[in-house]
């Protein structure tokens, strides 16, 4: 029998359905937030609520935005739109423009194709992915999906969508580490694998 209140069981078994926190983990956040810390409680319930209510994915490139439509990056006019980087994860966007010398525009997908765990093209922004370079001017498609079985069963299945588009596929260089995430690759890997990129 479990003897906390009803809404902190609630609040554990939700906070548990977190990337990375089991129900210990999630345990002690909650016991922090309510017997701890309620200011930090309330400032996260505010955030929580405005941040799901505000935030939406760019109707283009599937970054997060606060805009209705389109996000600044598919908005700004003076990036080079031959060049198209399709990237697993919003925070990959981040750690790619944190080294300044990517240009083009991006495509965010949101996970990986992986149809052995039943992600297939329709799970992910794949279908949007590929009416978009129906209509988008692009020269290149640079999948930098991560070093991982399946971020490489991703790269070939755009590569093998786009035979017969003019339209080059690279992959980022060799060098990413193995099973490497961009999130977590270091600046100067990051920009060689993407200065060595290859065709697919
Ligand atoms: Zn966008």
């Amino acid at each position: 029998m479990n003897l906390f209140p009803l809404p902190l069981q609630k609040l554990i078994r939700d906070l548990s359905k977190l990337p990375s926190i089991g129900e210990k983990s999630a345990t002690r956040l909650a016991y922090h937030l309510v017997s701890k810390d309620k200011v930090l409680a309330g400032r996260l319930a505010t955030a929580l609520r405005e941040v799901t209510e505000s935030v939406h994915l760019c109707r283009q490139c599937f970054f997060l935005t606060e805009e209705e439509h389109l996000c600044p990056l598919c908005r700004n006019p003076h990036r080079d739109s031959s060049l198209l980087c399709i990237v697993e994860k919003p925070m990959d966007v981040i750690s790619i423009e944190r080294l300044g010398d990517f240009r083009g525009y991006y495509h965010v997908l949101h996970g990986v194709w992986a149809p052995l765990r039943g992600i297939n093209e329709e799970e992910i922004r794949l279908k949007e992915l590929f009416l978009r370079l129906d209509h988008a001017p692009v020269k290149e498609v640079i999948v930098a999906t991560g070093s991982t079985v399946e971020g490489d069963a991703t790269a070939m299945y755009i590569a093998n969508h786009i035979v017969g588009r003019s339209i080059i596929c690279t992959r980022l260089a060799q060098g990413m580490p193995k099973g490497g995430d961009l999130e977590y690759t270091d600046e100067i890997t990051l920009s060689r694998a993407f200065a060595g990129r290859s065709n697919l």
